[in-house]
């Protein structure tokens, strides 16, 4: 554990400086962007050599997998992400555990993680996840029922609608995902027109693609292998 340990803080170190480049020549602060450290498959220790080396946001694909590993990392405070599909049957339990739904894709599931949130006295912060290209991507709610679903959520008292989430399709070379960044940044300008209120997250980009998605206004990147390493085949 070690030897991965160590790997984990210079990767987390080169990927800021990735960060900072990237920003740079977009003439942003590379302190707007924060990096949601993509965990899933990897063991609380990774999480913790992570968060060791300065990480504060990560996500979690599953319900499930992040109850196993949260009682091992109870001493740490960094935001918690849910960045894979949720069913809105485990919308109770996600609410619990998470301090971010990044997935949310239909109204049905942010009724129920309302309510959830009412409950347990507490409001959730969201970002709805957009089918960015129909063709390749499943999850995420189609780009013109975008409006609509915005409009309900921005009514729930314990959601926070907080900006968008896309996952373009993998590209080999990344500048040819940048299209679909800018789709998504624009949506999220046309939502803040329509909705008069700011959206002010941009969640895209991920280890093979994040430089171009900040230069394209990504204010949140999900980083898996870039610092953890890669994942194995299950
Ligand atoms: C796994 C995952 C990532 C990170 O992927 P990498 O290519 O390993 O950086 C980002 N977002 C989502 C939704 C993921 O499932």
């Amino acid at each position: 554990m070690a030897r991965a340990t160590s790997s984990i803080a210079s990767n987390v170190k080169s990927v800021q400086e990735r960060i900072a480049r990237a920003a740079a020549r977009a003439d942003r602060k590379a302190g707007e962007i924060v990096v949601v450290a993509a965990s899933k498959t990897f063991p609380a220790e990774a999480i913790r050599a992570a968060y060791d080396a300065g990480i504060r946001a990560f996500g979690e694909n599953r319900v499930q997998e992040w109850e196993s590993k949260q009682a091992e990392l109870a001493d740490i405070k960094p935001s918690w992400h849910l960045i894979g599909h949720l069913q809105s049957n485990k919308a109770r339990r996600a609410s619990r555990l998470f301090d971010w739904i990044d997935s949310v894709d239909d109204a049905e599931l942010a009724v129920k993680l309302d309510d959830a949130a009412g409950e347990a006295n507490e409001w959730l912060a969201v970002l709805l996840e957009v089918r960015i290209d129909p063709t390749e991507t499943k999850s995420g709610v189609a780009q013109v029922d975008l409006p609509a679903l915005a409009e309900a959520i921005v009514q729930m008292p314990h959601l926070q609608l907080r900006g968008l989430m896309a996952i373009p399709p993998f590209c080999d070379a990344p500048r040819d995902a940048r299209p679909y960044f800018r789709r998504l940044r624009r949506l999220r300008d046309d939502l803040e027109q329509s909705l008069q209120r700011p959206l002010p997250e941009l969640s895209m980009g991920m280890s093979h693609d994040f430089e171009i998605a900040i230069e394209e206004g990504a204010t949140q990147v999900r980083i898996g292998s870039a610092i953890f390493g890669e994942r194995r085949a299950k």
